[in-house]
């Protein structure tokens, strides 16, 4: 998602932001709400008065997007999970995590504050605008009301079909986990529920069209093709996973550990192209231990225009680095690496350095591919 995404800041301490793809999803709703639904809930107002209406109860509405992403996030802080952050688009809103719950009943309530958290906003928005209507409010701002209401339900309830990655898919998964003690089986079966209702959609967007209702037909289709195909993704993972398992760290490290010396500089080193490995040991002049240097540093140093920095003084300590033991196997080995990946891992067994372990060679393992690329997302 990334060069699509724009930052719009931080709240409790989570990234948010928003991808292109929801711009037109957005004006599609406010255009919705502005010559459509409100001005059939509420006659005889100007069109901007509509359209003001209508920005405002989108930009509302996305709030609420918000607020479902961010009851993931807090539940999955509290539960041990990290965050990365939330991004917004076409279809809602993406908690990326850092690493997965260890336990069904994490999982279970991390995915289901979400649908949990609409239907509360949906109800208190009915609320809301039942009390304002009986007291005589402005209709325009009763109709905005009872169109929140509308929206949140529908979040609530169309996130709850049991098709990943939809929250219903992650429910089911986390429900077949808990009953079978796997994992994997939990998302496998939820991926072939899910391709039941990805059909179902699709099958039914068709009937839809031939009856005559081409745009709400070619919705569904659409949205029918998007769980087809992110749900074949999540299958996938599910693959490369269990290979992982059988791979031990030992099998792709990089040992013995290669070293360099501090006192070269990034740009000696870039030109001799002698860049092999991910992670490297630096010595000093008289062979003293200087720490370690990610591959990922020398680079940015001479992108950033300083081939002249001494490989030294961009060492980082070996207590700043991730350990992985070698016979430990590369799914248990990433999933503690996550965001670290980039800076590699040192490989230790009783104590002893014996080897380094880098997303160059991870690149290595072909089954790898798929999941160096797409982060566990919600
Ligand atoms: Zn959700």
């Amino acid at each position: 998602m990334g060069s699509q995404t724009i930052r719009l800041g931080r709240i409790f301490g989570l990234e948010i932001g928003f991808n292109w793809s929801l711009l037109p999803f957005f004006l599609l709703v406010a255009w919705t709400m502005a010559t459509e639904v409100l001005p059939s809930g509420a006659p005889g107002l100007s069109s901007t008065e509509y359209w003001i209406a209508g920005v405002v109860g989108t930009v509302v509405f996305y709030a609420c997007l918000l607020a479902h992403e961010l009851s993931h996030a807090l539940v999955a802080r509290t539960k041990g999970v990290k965050v990365a952050g939330i991004t917004l688009w076409l279809f809602g809103g993406v908690t990326q995590l850092e690493g997965e719950p260890s336990r069904a009943q994490d999982q279970a309530l991390i995915t289901a504050v979400g649908p949990l958290t609409s239907l509360v906003l949906a109800a208190i928005f009915f609320g809301t605008q039942l009390l304002l209507g009986s007291l005589n409010a402005p209709l325009l701002l009763v109709t905005v009301l009872s169109w929140m209401a509308l929206l949140n339900l529908v979040l609530g309830v169309f996130n709850l079909v049991p098709a990943l990655p939809l929250d219903g898919g992650r429910l089911l998964g986390a429900a077949v986990w808990w009953r079978t003690g796997s994992k994997d089986r939990g998302t496998t079966g939820a991926v072939r529920v899910g391709r039941f209702f990805a059909y179902l959609l699709i099958a039914l967007g068709a009937l839809e069209v031939l009856a005559g209702g081409l745009l709400n037909g070619l919705w569904l289709a659409l949205i029918g093709w998007f769980l087809l195909s992110a749900g074949a993704a999540e299958g996938r993972q599910v693959g490369v996973r269990s290979r992982l398992r059988q791979v031990p760290v030992a099998a792709v490290m990089t040992s013995p550990v290669p070293t360099l010396p501090g006192w070269l500089t990034c740009g000696q080193l870039v030109e001799a192209g002698s860049l092999g490995a991910g992670l490297y040991a630096l010595h000093g002049v008289g062979g003293e231990p200087l720490g370690f240097l990610p591959r990922s540093r020398v680079e940015e140093a001479v992108r950033g225009g300083h081939p002249e920095w001494r490989l030294e003084a961009l060492a980082v300590a070996a207590e700043q680095l991730t350990k992985v033991r070698p016979d430990e196997d590369l799914e248990a080995a990433l999933l503690r690496l996550g965001p670290h990946l980039e800076q590699g891992a040192l490989v230790v067994a009783n104590g002893e350095l014996v080897g380094t372990l880098a997303a160059s060679d991870l690149a290595r393992v072909a089954a790898l591919a798929p999941l160096l690329s797409q982060r566990p997302q919600r």
